[in-house]
């Protein structure tokens, strides 16, 4: 019985998940968990959440107990970082001198927290949130009358504000964009979001870019300017950068494999440029079977189900991966779901009041369903999933009876 080597480069959610199921379904695989951070495989969403807001402990987000990394010859867990690959030898290089051959590579590197190009953008003290040692040191930082000035009103940026608010922090979000969340959110629900911010105190301020960051050794002042050009200068004692993620591919340049957006896979999560070479969680930019089309996607459920797609190409039972994107956020005691993808609709209904902070909007696409967004609503995401993945014309009038359930209106 020969044995594959499979090299996971990122131990992180999707690379810890994979290397689980490696070991579940094929005796063959010697697994190499390569990551770069001092922790075993965790998931990240309660980060910006319960564990910022000192109401869950970070050892309660890892994938599996500790004996698990260890308690298997067929895995070894290695701590350093993936600097090169010589694509001919099948070999990485990690940071600390040592080489790793493999017959199999997992790229699972997800993404860094994106850096702000403005003189000051790189100071030291500035915060982002990727990991547990990002989390606490934010959260070590924020003291209750404190300042918080968060740049970026995406989904991290937003449950940072809603967090640190419930701490007792006074928050500013800035962004460039007029609306909260815009990748994600559609305007109606932004704006709905955007009142339950300013309710609790959070300061928005839109469509202003940052200029530059200084800090006089207690307080960071940031100049912003504003569309008409007026500029204001905004204070804070700790300012947080979420303005996105840059995929971490940089061990990749220059051997051949396309980083594009992420490393660039077909429906199996397979590069095109090495058959031996997968993709797999946030850094994964895969040709998705459902949509018939490359799609990149930053989310729990990603990295989730991609990882167990991932290992069952790898010991040979393979499906084309065609997952709906599903995201979730949690602020201010509100759930807000999201699936498939809003920017493909041209039309929406309402099951419900918004105003009564209960509502879903399904949204349409030539009377078919093709995303919905649900505040307080999670309960009906499986049958709107079943109905983006039916692709059938709806009566508009149906589909906004909340006297009807979706369950049936998808049966
Ligand atoms: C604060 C926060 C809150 C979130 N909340 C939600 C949510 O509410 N709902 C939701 O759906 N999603 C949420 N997400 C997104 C979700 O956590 C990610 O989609 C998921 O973690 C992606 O998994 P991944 O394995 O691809 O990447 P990661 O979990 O980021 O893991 C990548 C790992 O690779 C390591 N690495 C990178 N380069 C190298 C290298 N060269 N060598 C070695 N190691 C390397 C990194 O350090 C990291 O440990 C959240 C993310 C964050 C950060």
């Amino acid at each position: 019985m020969s044995v594959r080597r499979i090299a996971i480069v990122g131990a992180g959610h999707a690379g810890g998940r994979v290397a689980q199921h490696l070991i579940e379904l094929d005796s063959r695989c010697q697994v190499l968990l390569i990551g770069d951070e001092p922790y075993a495989p965790y998931e990240r969403p309660a980060l910006s959440k319960a564990v910022l807001a000192g109401e869950q402990a970070w050892g309660e987000l890892m994938l599996a107990a500790d004996e698990f990394w260890t308690a298997h010859d067929r895995l070894v867990r290695m701590t350093a970082r993936v600097v090169g690959l010589d694509s001919d030898q099948r070999c990485l290089r990690l940071d600390d001198g040592r080489q790793v051959e493999f017959d199999e590579l997992v790229v699972a590197t997800g993404g860094v927290a994106r850096s702000l190009k403005v003189p000051g953008g790189d100071l030291p003290g500035l915060h982002v949130l990727r990991g547990i040692g990002d989390c606490e040191k934010l959260a070590g930082a924020l003291e209750s009358g404190s300042r918080l000035l968060v740049i970026g009103a995406g989904v991290i940026g937003m449950e940072v504000a809603a967090t640190a608010s419930g701490l007792g922090v006074a928050v500013t979000v800035l962004d460039v964009s007029d609306q909260v969340m815009r990748r994600c959110l559609p305007a109606a629900v932004s704006q709905w979001l955007a009142a339950q911010h300013q309710h609790a105190g959070v300061v928005l301020k839109s469509q202003v870019g940052v200029q530059s960051i200084v800090h006089d050794g207690a307080v960071y002042q940031v100049q912003v300017q504003g569309l008409e050009g007026r500029c204001e200068v905004l204070e804070a004692e700790q300012v947080l950068l979420a303005i996105g993620i840059d995929c971490d591919t940089g061990f990749l340049e220059q051997t051949g494999i396309t980083c594009v957006n992420g490393v660039v896979v077909d429906a199996f999560c397979r590069s095109p440029d090495a058959s031996w070479c997968y993709a797999v969680g946030d850094v994964a930019n895969c040709d998705n079977a459902f949509y018939g089309r490359p799609l990149r996607q930053e989310t729990w459920r990603n990295a989730e189900n991609q990882a167990l797609a991932v290992a069952q190409q790898i010991v040979g039972a393979a499906q084309p991966y065609s997952e709906i994107p599903w995201m979730w956020t949690d602020q201010f005691g509100h759930n807000i779901q999201v699936v498939g993808l809003i920017d493909e609709a041209d039309g929406h209904v309402w099951r419900g009041d918004l105003a009564q902070g209960k509502a879903t909007m399904v949204l349409l696409k030539e009377c078919r369903v093709v995303a919905a967004v649900m505040v307080n609503q999670g309960k009906e995401r499986k049958a709107l999933e079943a109905l983006i993945r039916g692709r059938r014309q709806i009566d508009e009038a149906l589909l906004s009876d909340v006297s009807v359930s979706l369950k049936a209106v998808a049966a």
